[in-house]
């Protein structure tokens, strides 16, 4: 179990690297080790579907993600552009991490948005709707809806191999609490370099 015990928490040690322990003794501990192998064998099991391109049925499909996804904290929020013709799902914590960004583009768009792993991401319709606006080096794709103009999710030059979401644009409902951070884009090179985190965020 990647857990921190009391005295490590917010530091990188795992449990089995610091060699500490937690009481398991607890219902509520017990539980929670439960759940947690639980979910690392329906992620598994999804990994393993998937590589051997198993056609399984929708419905369960569904189930194993629901359960490997949200046993991990995850729920899934589905949103869109105005007009309805650009419809995504995206499965995130319902307490969301938002990057507030001053680089050029973001400051005309308003552009503040959420990191995920491309897996976790679903274009459900309007693929043929969108159009893509690049520029500089051309690494962010800024997709947008070509009949009411709206950038629902895009594709960050920070993180190419996932997707920035705008939660502006997620039906009500799922999203529980928003934390807010300030990036620096304007220095694009020095806040990637002094970013710990950013990167990692579309890692699965
Ligand atoms: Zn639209």
């Amino acid at each position: 179990l990647n857990q921190k015990c009391s005295c490590c928490r917010g530091q990188k040690n795992s449990l089995s690297q610091s060699g500490h322990v937690i009481r398991v003794d607890t219902f509520s501990g017990v539980l929670q080790v439960l759940t947690a192998k639980l979910s690392n064998v329906l992620y598994s099991l999804k990994v393993f579907l998937a590589k051997k391109k198993c056609v399984i049925t929708k419905p369960l499909s569904a189930f194993v993600l629901s359960l490997s996804s949200e046993y991990r904290g995850l729920v899934k929020h589905t949103g869109g552009c105005h007009c309805g013709a650009v419809r995504f799902e995206v499965w995130a914590s319902p307490d969301l991490h938002v990057f507030n960004c001053n680089c050029s583009i973001c400051t005309k768009k308003q552009n503040r948005h959420f990191i995920v792993p491309a897996s976790r991401f679903k274009l459900l319709k309007g693929a043929e709707n969108l159009t893509t606006y690049t520029f500089n080096t051309h690494r962010a794709q800024h997709t947008f809806c070509k009949t009411c103009g709206v950038q629902s999710f895009y594709t960050p030059r920070s993180n190419p191999d996932g997707y920035g979401i705008a939660p502006h644009c997620l039906d009500d409902g799922t999203v529980h609490s928003i934390v807010i951070e300030d990036i620096n884009g304007k220095e694009w090179e020095k806040a990637m370099k002094e970013h710990k985190t950013i990167r990692g965020m579309s890692k699965p």
